[in-house]
């Protein structure tokens, strides 16, 4: 079959590998009918998540199923399904506390052998361990552009949001206008805030951003904070949503917020350790709340929300590309060029 694989830092290329089968009783074989492209992979991609030489990429899909395992109950061949980035036993202390992402058997597809060895889904096919736990059926009349974006960054998006206690007529300062901050600015309206604005430096997303009910902010053009700041009478947001990672960024988040208000932070953090303004935190009594998404509690909410039509996940999507067209996407990505790229194999 053909899939993207990583061979080395920078380099990424589209190959033959063999076609992956089911090995355990719990898998699921995934014809993917649609992959997509993420922030995680350019990490991936410019060798700061370690990856060995040859591994498939991906870890956004949806396909329609093959064959399944014998303990496989909730899907039979012909089904579409979503997976999530990531698989979770189900039945471990953790997940039965619904905290699926603290799985003590959780990998990562796409990721390679340091991430329990899972193939990707940028490829024809993909093998889903623990798929009862791991995947959704996608509702009939939905698309996979609709569906595919609740197995991480619209999953995401609305932890995000959900984690920032945003109350009606709340205003929300969503920082970063990304995939995953463009969808923390769609779930965000969930909640009923009167204004959401969006900080980003890039003119493209923060149009996006303002077609998405956002009120954008440049950050090249004004000091962000102080533009909030000027907006709610120098109070500042009730909450943040910390959509990129980068410890500037958090600050920003952290400084956006009035006394009494809440950080919600779903970025990649980019580096291990830094400085945290405890004083500011205790003295204007902030929440501060990070963590990456908890995806197999929301797939099936989300899943409802779009097929009900309060969330249209696939606006963000700029570049629809065939498989063998990865490497040139990984380019586009990376240079800021796509707002967000899906494949075909
Ligand atoms: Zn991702
Ligand atoms: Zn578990």
């Amino acid at each position: 079959m053909r899939a993207l694989t990583f061979q080395g830092e920078g380099d990424v290329k589209v190959i033959d590998v063999p076609k992956p089968a089911i090995k355990h009783s719990s898998e699921a074989l995934i014809k993917v009918t649609m992959g997509a492209v993420c922030g995680s992979d350019l990490h991936i991609l410019h060798g700061h998540t370690p990856m060995n030489r040859g591994a498939v990429l991906g870890h956004e899909f949806v396909g329609v199923v093959e064959d399944v395992g014998s303990e496989v109950k909730r899907f039979k061949p012909d089904d579409r399904v979503v997976s999530s980035f990531f698989t979770s036993c189900g039945v471990c202390a953790l997940c039965r506390k619904g905290w699926f992402n603290q799985c003590v058997d959780k990998s990562t597809f796409g990721h390679g052998e340091y991430f329990g060895d899972l193939g990707g889904g940028q490829a024809e096919y993909v093998v889903v361990p623990l798929a009862d736990h791991s995947m959704e059926l996608i509702p009939k009349g939905m698309t996979d552009e609709q569906a595919i974006f609740v197995g991480d960054i619209l999953a995401t998006g609305f932890f995000g949001a959900e984690r920032a206690e945003i109350k009606p007529g709340d205003v929300v300062a969503v920082v970063g206008a990304g995939p995953v901050g463009l969808m923390a600015t769609m779930c965000a309206q969930l909640f009923g805030p009167a204004r959401v604005f969006v900080v980003d430096m890039v003119d493209s997303r923060l149009e996006m951003a303002l077609d998405l009910g956002g009120i954008p902010i440049n950050a090249k053009q004004v000091h962000p904070v102080e533009a909030i700041q000027n907006q709610t009478g120098g109070i500042g947001a009730d909450s943040s949503i910390e959509c990129v990672g980068l410890l500037s960024a958090i600050d920003t988040a952290i400084e956006s917020v009035r006394g009494g208000g809440t950080i919600s932070m779903v970025g990649v953090p980019s580096a291990v350790i830094g400085d945290f303004p405890y004083m500011k935190m205790w003295l204007k009594s902030l929440t501060f709340r990070a963590g990456w998404c908890n995806v197999q509690a929301y797939m099936r909410p989300l899943l409802d929300l779009i097929a009900a039509g309060r969330l249209s996940p696939e606006k963000i999507i700029s570049h629809r590309m065939k498989l063998d067209q990865a490497e040139e996407a990984y380019r586009l990505f990376d240079a800021r060029q796509a707002t967000k790229i899906v494949l075909t194999p």
